[in-house]
């Protein structure tokens, strides 16, 4: 009773267009098939709950074969079967129309194309040359049937015998996939991908055990899926250590999470799974465990990036929602009303999770901040609706380790950290020991220091700074003399002439480092009572900025990546070690620089008063021709006196050591320079 007939494909043969367009995605054909046969299965043990089914269900399960002699994969079900009327409704009349142009409008998107025509069936194609179904359907009296078709509109049904209820799907593997797809590691592996959680038990061979040196089979099935996985429990019946056990299944060489959210959801849409909270550190180096989708236990992808929030493909864990349309483009995807649904759910619970264990139990929170810290910020730069439930339980920790919320902060710091302008000031140090002695000298005055050395830092506090619209300034405890990092009044003026600064400025030049990397401009402060002579200290706007190019890695802000630590020597005209510095100066060189001042000093008022108050292109030739000479005449001027301080300060080891130490106090003193001060002190002493 061979009958022959052509599949309903209309617009275009769809056998090409398998196997054109969807090979780059040929493995889940493997996918497609087993979780047919699963359905199948589902199915029965439906109709059976129901009572329309009322014979033995017996073991329901679904079981691989290779057969390498035949060259056939085989997929067989123990579900509800198909008579040959239902093969040629579900199989044969596929409905395709436009089937061409939807196939050339999404070429790339092979799994799209597949789910949307359900054509999950056809994919075995792509790695087949021919395929065979042997089903009998479980109700009575049906007749089993074979349905064979070689890649081409052309199928042909015949008789056959099949005892048992079911579906075998057969595939005569192309000979150009025999490799891959007859091989049992490699089918191993796919179903271990892709089936690993499916609903019901997926057999491939049977169990090997080791029995007198060698590897035998024993009686039992081997068993690829678990099929009750943690997400598909109630929250009630699992224990923390069932949690961390399905964690180690997903992620088998992953140190334990922090801690998990079991998600679940009916209405408006449909939502299981379970997160976790990975301990990550510092970067962010490239995630290898990521989340998981899955569709009814069907792994889909873990690519999740358009599903939920970026900040969240920081966790681990696993998602399952059949509404989630998994046919379609990404920009598709990310206006879909349920995926928006979706995702601010997610954002919801986790943020819900996250106050829960703040409030329940602070000490645990606190302990796992540092690890949670780097996901916190992410998440309150990138999401606005997450940044407005963090702020109550992101922590602020400061360098002695004890941790703040943002409120607990500012009641802390208020009273002594407001400055003039009533801005509360935020003090932080990024290294505890780079920055330690302008954090020592922070605590003296009574100031707080927070510790902020994370990578997402600095957008964060810019991010803080804007929100709180100029009521609140970060400062880096070592951007400023110490009584300015919150400045009360006006600063004190420095009583130095202009010729004596530009004096000193000359003598611990000559002693200050020389190369790309640094940069260095001499500055003065009066800071009576300050302990130090000389402080070294960094411009918080340039150092953010380096930093953020920094971490950018280039392009849009290289200009600032690429100048040098910009760093002001800032001379204490208060301490008594500067004034000595002066008073030394003076007695060694004041003979000497005193005419030379005088003559500078004539000289810059003879070309002003040529200068007027014009531009200079607005003069006329012949006294551009003498402001020039006059220039010439001040930079040999400024030039002599810049020797002669050369020459004091070569022969200054005070100034030596007082441009030594305050490098040594910030970390910058280095290498041959560092083993050249230790001489030079072991010999003063
Ligand atoms: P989809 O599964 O997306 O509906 P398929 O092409 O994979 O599309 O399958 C088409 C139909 O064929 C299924 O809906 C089902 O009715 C039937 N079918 C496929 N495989 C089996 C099977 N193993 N047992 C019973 N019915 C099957």
């Amino acid at each position: 009773m061979d009958k022959k007939g052509n599949i309903g494909v209309t617009s275009a043969n769809i056998f090409p267009v398998i196997k054109k367009f969807l090979y780059s995605d040929h493995e889940i054909f493997l996918r497609e098939i087993v979780s047919n046969a699963v359905d199948a299965s589902q199915k029965l043990k439906t109709l059976a709950s129901v009572g329309e089914f009322t014979g033995d269900l017996g073991e329901i399960k679904v079981e691989v074969k290779i057969d390498k002699n035949a060259g056939t994969l085989t997929v067989s079900d123990r579900g509800i079967g198909m008579t040959q009327e239902e093969i040629d409704k579900y199989i044969n009349q596929i409905a395709f129309s436009g089937a061409e142009e939807f196939v050339n409008k999404y070429k790339d998107a092979a799994q799209a194309i597949i789910g949307h025509f359900g054509l999950g069936f056809y994919s075995s194609f792509m790695v087949s040359k021919r395929v065979e179904i042997v089903s009998k359907s479980f109700r009575d009296n049906t007749v089993p049937v074979k349905w064979a078709c070689e890649g081409d509109p052309e199928y042909v049904f015949s008789d056959v015998e099949k005892n048992d209820r079911g579906t075998d799907i057969v595939m005569y593997i192309d000979d150009e996939n025999k490799e891959e797809f007859l091989d049992e590691n490699k089918i191993k592996g796919l179903l271990e991908k892709y089936c690993k959680f499916l609903p019901v038990p997926v057999v491939l061979g049977k169990k090997k055990e080791w029995k007198d040196g060698k590897e035998v089979e024993t009686d039992e099935d081997n068993v690829i899926n678990n099929t009750n996985p943690a997400w598909t429990r109630k929250p009630a019946d699992l224990k923390d250590e069932d949690y961390n056990n399905f964690y180690r299944e997903l992620y088998p060489y992953a140190e334990d999470p922090l801690f998990h959210i079991h998600l679940n959801v009916d209405f408006p849409f449909n939502l299981t799974g379970i997160l976790y909270f990975p301990k990550i550190r510092n970067n962010f180096e490239i995630q290898k465990n990521k989340i998981q989708l899955y569709n009814k236990q069907v792994f889909v992808t873990d690519s999740v990036e358009n599903i939920v929030p970026e900040y969240l493909t920081l966790l681990h864990g696993v998602i399952d929602s059949p509404d989630i349309p998994l046919n379609v483009s990404r920009s598709y995807l990310q206006a879909d009303q349920n995926v928006k649904k979706i995702s601010s759910y997610i954002t919801k619970k986790v943020a819900e999770r996250l106050n829960e264990l703040f409030k329940s139990d602070r000490p645990n929170f606190e302990s796992k901040w540092d690890d949670l810290k780097i996901f916190m910020q992410y998440g309150i730069l990138s999401d606005e609706k997450f940044a407005e439930k963090a702020d109550s339980f992101f922590l602020f920790k400061d360098t002695e380790g004890k941790a703040y919320t943002n409120e607990e902060y500012k009641t802390l710091i208020e009273p002594n950290q407001k400055d003039k302008d009533d801005k509360l000031v935020y003090i932080y140090a990024t290294s505890k020991e780079g920055q330690f002695s302008a954090i020592e000298a922070a605590k003296v005055k009574g100031y707080n220091v927070l510790f902020m050395d994370g990578p997402l830092d600095t957008h964060f506090i810019n991010r803080a700074e804007q929100k709180a619209e100029g009521k609140i300034h970060f400062v880096r405890v070592d951007s400023d003399t110490i009584d300015k990092l919150v400045l009360k009044e006006d600063a004190k003026a420095v009583e130095l002439s202009v010729d004596k600064q530009n004096e000193l400025r000359d003598v611990f030049c000559s002693w200050l480092p020389k190369n790309k990397d640094m940069e260095f401009t001499v500055t003065f402060d009066n800071i009576p009572g300050g302990d130090m002579p000389v402080y070294i200290t960094q411009n918080e706007f340039m150092r953010r900025m380096k930093d953020i190019s920094a971490m950018q890695g280039g392009s849009t802000m290289s200009f600032y990546g690429e100048l040098p630590n910009s760093y002001s020597f800032v001379l204490n005209t208060a301490h008594p070690l500067v004034d000595a510095v002066v008073k030394a100066e003076e007695e060694a060189c004041g003979s000497q620089i005193s005419p030379i001042n005088a003559e500078v000093a004539t000289l810059e008022k003879k070309k002003a008063d040529l200068k007027g108050d014009k531009n200079d292109s607005d003069l006329p030739d012949p006294i551009k021709e003498e402001i020039r000479k006059i220039e010439t005449d001040l930079a040999g001027k400024t030039e002599a006196r810049k020797t002669i301080l050369k020459q004091f300060s070569e022969k200054n080891d005070l100034v030596h050591q007082m441009v030594d130490l305050a490098l040594l106090a910030n970390n910058l003193l280095k290498g041959e320079a560092l083993t050249e001060f230790i001489k030079r002190s072991v010999k003063l002493l």
